[in-house]
């Protein structure tokens, strides 16, 4: 008898739970569908004025306005970066949940709203990386979680925070040096994609910078022996970087360009520049091929009687995944569901299909699924990396591209501009904004996800791979 009313009151309870649930969930979504256009219109807005990275004045002010709107205290001029900011809301206590915002452009993208090449400014900027959407996604989550928190009298801070340059200098590295994620329990981000997934992620760390060498000048032919050539020193160095491609783990990837070459062939070149990016999943193994490439660089400058001065340019962590966190966000994902095309988006999906040259193309109708649940890694990377190494960090991708459409292109640029882009926001925006509901609502989750943090962390302690240097503000100014 005892055992059945307990029972009964058992079944209660978790209605009442499961009940108590399904009305925030429809609360949610319901203040983003009912704040639609407004997203959309300032996510067009910063489509419309591309901005490269740590030159997003419009682009920030454009978010930073819209969470002023929305109640938030907003600082700008975050760790040296004019265009970065903090906005944060507080009810006091509770879990402090931070999200990401990108806005930077791409150079060289630009590319109207429509199915077919069509450049607007010649050689202009544009969102070939969907971050227009990026950014508005958080700041529409962010304003939908607070009127959930208000509305229901949580105790709770959320934490938006605007991230610089991306695409070009990495701002959230200066960030995480600085210290501006600390006391944040956990982090939420998004990525547009041709797809919706919400999977576990890892991916490559990488470092930048650039070999200067310097020679001496002489007539190429009258006088050779008077000349140190700095074009030798840079190919005496490729030659050994790329004899030691056989000697370093096989998950590594080196790139370089020679930047600068010299002037003209009878002038012995007095200077010569290459630059290089490396990548490796593991960071011990980046820093110890750094180190050898540094090595071949002095052996170079050493044979060839040049110098080299070698400049640091950039170094990202790869991304710490977060399984704990990433089955709650696939779980609200897949409760949403993807991104249904009207009869006008689907016309412009077809003519944007047809202008691919691959011939694996996912149907237009696979951006309604969600892809199943995995571990996933991907070579390339992102400054994302060096937040999941200080607060244990999730994200996502929706379908705001065409299926078929990588990022980077002027296929993504055009869909990031229209309804198919927006419609994809909103959908992250819905994921995010339930994602950090649960978060608030399950200290239990926040431990278990820091717990985690820790374990795959181990000994590593985070440290920033650009060292000491400098935000490289005047990385996209032309001189
Ligand atoms: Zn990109
Ligand atoms: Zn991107």
């Amino acid at each position: 008898m005892k055992r059945s009313i307990l029972c009964l009151l058992g079944t209660f309870l978790s209605m009442l739970v499961h009940g108590q649930e399904i009305s925030d969930q429809v609360f949610i979504t319901k203040i983003l569908d009912a704040n639609t256009e407004r997203f959309s219109k300032a996510a067009r807005e910063i489509w419309e004025n591309p901005e490269l990275g740590f030159l997003e004045y419009t682009s920030s002010k454009i978010l930073v306005d819209e969470l002023t709107t929305s109640g938030f205290d907003v600082e700008t001029d975050i760790a040296g970066m004019p265009t970065a900011f903090v906005a944060t809301y507080s009810t006091g206590e509770g879990p402090v949940i931070g999200f990401l915002a990108e806005y930077d452009a791409l150079p060289g993208m630009s590319q109207d709203a429509v199915p077919y090449r069509s450049v607007i400014v010649e050689g202009g900027s544009g969102h070939g990386c969907g971050h227009n959407l990026f950014g508005t996604a958080v700041v529409a989550s962010g304003t939908a979680l607070k009127e959930w928190i208000d509305a229901n009298n949580i105790k709770a801070t959320i934490k938006i925070f605007g991230t610089p340059a991306e695409e070009s200098g990495g701002g959230k590295v200066y960030m995480a040096r600085d210290g501006i994620f600390n006391g944040v329990d956990a982090v939420i981000n998004w990525h547009p994609s041709d797809r919706n997934a919400a999977n576990a992620a890892s991916c490559n760390a990488v470092i930048g910078g650039r070999f200067k060498f310097h020679g001496e000048t002489a007539h190429a032919a009258a006088s050779p022996q008077r000349g140190r050539s700095a074009l030798d020193a840079v190919e005496a160095m490729n030659m050994m970087v790329n004899m030691m491609r056989e000697h370093v783990d096989q998950e590594s990837r080196i790139h370089y360009i020679i930047s600068s070459g010299g002037l003209a062939p009878n002038v012995v070149p007095d200077y010569a520049e290459v630059q290089y990016m490396i990548r490796h999943p593991d960071i011990v193994e980046l820093k110890d091929m750094w180190e050898r490439i540094g090595k071949a660089a002095e052996g170079a400058a050493m044979g060839t009687g040049t110098r080299v001065d070698i400049e640091l340019a950039s170094g990202l962590y790869g991304l710490l995944p977060n399984e704990t966190l990433a089955k709650v966000m696939h779980k609200n994902l897949s409760l949403l569901g993807g991104v249904e095309y009207d009869e006008e988006e689907m016309e412009f999906g077809r003519e944007i299909q047809k202008t691919y040259n691959s011939k694996n193309i996912p149907p237009l109708e696979s951006a309604k699924k969600v892809q199943p649940y995995q571990l996933t890694f991907f070579p390339a990377s992102t400054d994302v990396g060096d937040v999941s190494y200080v607060v244990p960090t999730v994200g996502l991708g929706t379908a705001t591209w065409v299926p078929g459409t990588a990022a980077h292109t002027w296929q993504a640029v055009a869909a990031d501009g229209m309804s198919i882009g927006f419609k994809g926001m909103m959908l992250a925006a819905k994921t995010m904004a339930l994602t950090g509901k649960e978060l608030i609502l399950n200290p239990l989750l926040i431990k278990e996800a820091t717990n985690e943090f820790k374990e795959r962390l181990g000994d590593l302690k985070y440290e920033a791979l650009v060292g000491d240097k400098k935000v490289p503000l005047d990385y996209n100014v032309k001189n």
